[in-house]
């Protein structure tokens, strides 16, 4: 069936492609408007010419439990494209002491893999890993910090790593309550619901390019270069969308779904609560295949990286939180993670090609404060509703929650469309 109305998503990340596709399926007439002359926001893939080849801005980790994202790739057809071990493995390297180990999380339910010593982080008991339970029932006002000892081998060899990557925040300082909703979604869950996954070859082949042929079947629309820059609102309703050429009328059976960044939502919507604050990534890209046998991630203590991705073709590595780094020259990024690297990889090479690709506002920052100022999707308009992974969606800025708040922005446009 078709509706009579139709539906304009603005934004091509994650948010807005999984509206975009998900409108698509039901047989929503959609049109896509990306301020820049590609999809994908802040999780892109790219041809760089200084490293001579393809790479993502960013390494991206999903697990094998996020739902949104599972329901997301079957419809686009890209599920193949998400790798990773069979079971939850985790292998780490400490560069301060040399230590090496590996996690095994067991399964099922119960979690009885923190009994076991050739298990669970070196140095730490079962009773540590309970106490993080606590986690799980935080107020929305209280910090990690306030629930929980912030010290230890524990914390430092795991759950310090584990929600700083998560949480893109120093966990110390972060929500308790988002932490424990990835504690809920991961660790509380049995390992088969944290088995980690990549988007391989690249975040394009997983995440974007089928998305976009998705799209180009159903006849959606997809305008490339065509930036939003002012709404129009009247009569509780979004009445016409100006762009830099021409302004688009809605008209009051349309439906509208905002997913821009929060920087760019707060200027176009007026009077909109949004977080203000943000949090940097960088990450490193080194032009050499990896070791034989080197694992696909590798979480790193004791150095500045702190994630090394392992492909056929180059070794990237991500620091969260990374606003101590930021602003460092890129050359003497490259050469302090590289040495990094190649301890952490056993690799007697000397630098090699490299890029370092700086995101300075990469999430919104996962504190009490700009947790609270997130909007959910549902608006004062009755056609106008929002999406991007700083709504309310429960989740940190994480892809899971970038697809569910689309997901549901489209659920609430299908009934505005009555499709
Ligand atoms: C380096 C890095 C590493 C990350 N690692 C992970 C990870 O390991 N795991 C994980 O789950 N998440 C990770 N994330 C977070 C994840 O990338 C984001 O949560 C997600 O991509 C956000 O999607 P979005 O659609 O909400 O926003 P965006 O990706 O920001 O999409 C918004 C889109 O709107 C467009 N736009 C902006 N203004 C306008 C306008 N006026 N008109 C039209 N279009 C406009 C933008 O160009 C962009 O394409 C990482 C992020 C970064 C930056």
């Amino acid at each position: 069936m078709r509706a009579k109305g139709q539906a304009f998503v603005i934004g091509a990340g994650l948010a807005g492609l999984a509206a975009a596709t998900h409108m698509a399926a039901r047989g929503a007439k959609v049109t896509l408007f990306e301020a820049s002359g590609q999809a994908g926001g802040r999780c892109r893939s790219y041809f760089d010419p200084n490293f001579d080849g393809v790479i993502d801005n960013g390494n991206h980790l999903v697990l094998s439990g996020n739902r949104a994202i599972y329901e997301y790739v079957n419809r686009i057809g890209s599920s193949a494209s998400l790798t990773g071990p069979v079971r939850a493995l985790f292998d780490f390297v400490d560069l301060e002491s040399g230590a090496r180990w590996t996690l095994k999380p067991n399964d099922g339910l119960l979690p009885w893999w923190v009994t076991s010593a050739a298990r669970r982080v070196p140095g730490t008991s079962a009773g540590d890993y309970l106490s993080y339970a606590k986690l799980l029932f935080a107020g929305r006002r209280q910090t990690v910090g306030d629930l929980v000892d912030c010290s230890g081998p524990l914390w430092d060899r795991l759950m310090h790593p584990f929600l700083l990557a998560a949480l893109n925040t120093e966990p110390q300082s972060a929500s308790a309550q988002l932490a424990g909703a990835v504690l809920r979604e991961t660790l509380a869950k049995g390992g088969q619901a944290y088995r980690p996954r990549i988007a391989t070859p690249t975040l394009a082949a997983a995440f974007i390019d089928p998305a976009l042929a998705f799209l180009k079947i159903r006849k959606a629309q997809v305008h490339f270069n065509e930036r939003l820059r002012a709404i129009t609102f009247a009569h509780r309703t979004a009445m016409a969308l100006e762009f830099p050429d021409a302004t688009r009328p809605v008209s009051s059976g349309d439906a509208v779904i905002l997913a821009v960044p929060p920087w760019v939502a707060r200027d176009l919507v007026p009077n909109l609560p949004a977080p203000t604050e943000y949090r940097s990534i960088v990450n490193a890209h080194f032009k050499i295949a990896a070791p034989l046998g080197a694992p696909a991630i590798l979480g790193v203590v004791g150095g500045t990286a702190e994630w090394i991705f392992s492909f056929a073709d180059r070794i990237s590595v991500t620091v969260s939180g990374a606003d101590a780094i930021v602003d460092k020259d890129r050359e003497e990024l490259a050469k302090i993670l590289w040495a990094d690297v190649a301890r952490a990889l056993d690799i007697p090479a000397a630098l090699p090609t490299w890029q370092i690709v700086k995101e300075k506002r990469a999430t919104f920052a996962a504190t009490p404060d700009q947790d609270a100022r997130r909007p959910v999707s549902q608006t004062g308009w009755r056609n106008f509703f929002l999406a991007g992974d700083w709504t309310d969606t429960g989740l940190p800025a994480t892809i899971e929650g970038a697809v569910r708040s689309g997901e549901t922005a489209a659920a609430l446009a299908l009934r505005q469309l009555s499709l």
